[in-house]
């Protein structure tokens, strides 16, 4: 049984997620970390409480006294429990519609834990042997107030200020109502930005916008920049682990354009970029120039964690991470995903010139998503076949780390089937937008095809 998929736990709240099982959960996590505290935090959504109740309770069951520190962004929490020395249940759905909800753990290090711990969880879960403390022994709990401004406090001292103020930016910034807001205007204003805000009241309801930082969810921003002098666009998900931008002409940027600016800025020859197998050949190309080495892993922040742990034990430099999402690591700050932490990097560079001319260079790539739903097994089985029939045929280089990616000379094409939904995701990259749509499409049909039981 998975639990926890490559982001956690989520759900529809009190549907497919209950208090009940939250709580169990938070005993199967307190009972693997044996701890005498933990902390519990939350993002704005409107059953956070709900959840935040339901986590304490179970941490509290199996002896661990709860730090309740409100709402925070995860990386706010992941900077408390680096602090503290305490692990922390964060309540997000992060990115998710309103009506979900979810868990992440965090450990005391204030990292989210490698896959070995997560499975340690899930078998406590499974066999419910929870370390249920005597009734003397249950946890008591304490408000903690002030987690938000130690965080911000800490962001000011590990971003490069002086060079950003010297610039004098005009930021604007779309916290889509979620814990960011609490946050990252109080950051930048203190950074020296001078800071235009939309959506920037918490409100678990995103009466503005969904919590995706994605195209569709981010007129407004761009409406904002557009009609101001600012000189980026900023936005966060449900929770500020994620920054997505939008540059001087309210222009959306690609996710996989700005982790490969940012990568360019950052990897010298002999570094290790981990990214997953869904990166960008911009990523590739950067590590490239720089002769810097790159590991895929299978989709999911988890993971990335788990291979830049691995990656520095053995030595090995990793001075940037992450995914095309806005989920992006600098491990020497944090081994954590943090919005306003990638957001004051990439002002450093649009510091210097315009956020269109730092990603220009970056921009040459198109991008085409399918997606292929199937009904049963059956199905599922024909697709899956068709798939790795594809995928031997072909004379691209296959990689084969999760899912089915094909390298070709002018582009790549990834068939991967969701672990949580009944689908399988296609993704295609080219410099060509119709090679990327073509790639999409030869891979989408073959897999319509297998399911409707069509030789292809
Ligand atoms: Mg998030």
């Amino acid at each position: 049984m998975r639990v926890f998929g490559s982001s956690g736990v989520r759900g529809v709240a009190n549907d497919d997620l209950t208090p009940e099982f939250v709580c169990r959960v938070a005993m199967a996590s307190g009972t693997v970390w044996g701890v005498e505290e933990a902390a519990v935090a939350r993002d704005t959504r409107v059953t956070g409480r709900l959840f935040a109740d339901a986590a304490a309770s179970g941490l509290g069951s199996v002896g661990a006294a709860v730090h309740r520190l409100g709402i925070v962004p995860t990386p706010g929490a992941q900077a408390y429990a680096e602090r503290e020395g305490v692990p922390v249940m964060m309540i997000t759905a992060s990115h998710n519609p309103p009506e979900y909800n979810g868990v992440k753990v965090i450990g005391d290090d204030g990292i989210e834990p490698p896959v070995a711990e997560v499975e340690r969880i899930e078998s406590v879960l499974r066999t419910e042997r929870f370390a249920r403390a005597s009734w003397s022994e249950v946890g008591g709990r304490r408000q903690v107030d002030g987690a938000r401004r130690a965080y911000v406090d800490e962001l000011l001292t590990a971003v490069d200020a002086e060079r950003i103020a010297a610039a004098n930016p005009t930021v604007a910034l779309d916290p889509g109502h979620g814990a960011g807001a609490l946050t990252s205007p109080e950051f930048f204003r203190r950074l020296g930005c001078r800071v235009l805000t939309v959506h920037a009241q918490p409100d678990g309801t995103f009466p503005g916008r969904d919590p995706e930082p994605i195209p569709e969810n981010l007129g407004e921003l761009g409406r904002l920049v557009e009609t101001s002098d600012a000189d980026v666009g900023i936005a966060h998900d449900g929770d500020a682990d994620r920054a997505i931008f939008v540059d001087e002409n309210g222009t959306y940027i690609e996710g996989d354009a700005t982790l490969a600016a940012l990568a360019a800025a950052e990897l010298e020859a002999d570094d290790t970029v981990v990214s997953a197998v869904t990166a960008s050949r911009r990523l590739l190309d950067v590590a490239d120039a720089a002769d810097a080495r790159v590991e895929l892993t299978p989709v999911g922040s988890t993971n990335i964690v788990t291979e830049i742990r691995d990656l520095e034990e053995r030595g090995e430099s990793v001075p940037i991470a992450g995914e095309g999402n806005g989920g992006i690591f600098f491990p020497d700050y944090r081994l954590a995903r943090d919005g306003a932490y990638v957001g004051a990097r990439f002002l450093s560079l649009v510091a210097e010139r315009p956020a269109s001319a730092v990603v220009a260079e970056f921009d040459t790539y198109h991008n085409v998503r399918r997606r292929i739903e199937y009904g049963d097994r059956s199905e599922r089985e024909a697709i899956t076949d068709a798939i790795e029939a594809r995928a031997s045929e072909a004379d691209g280089d296959l990689d084969t780390t999760d899912g089915y990616r094909l390298d070709y000379d002018d582009g790549w094409v990834l068939a991967r089937p969701s672990g949580t939904e009944p689908l399988v995701r296609v993704y295609a990259e080219a410099r060509n937008r119709a090679r990327a749509v073509e790639l999409a499409d030869e891979m989408a049909g073959a897999l319509e095809g297998a399911k409707a039981g069509v030789e292809v």
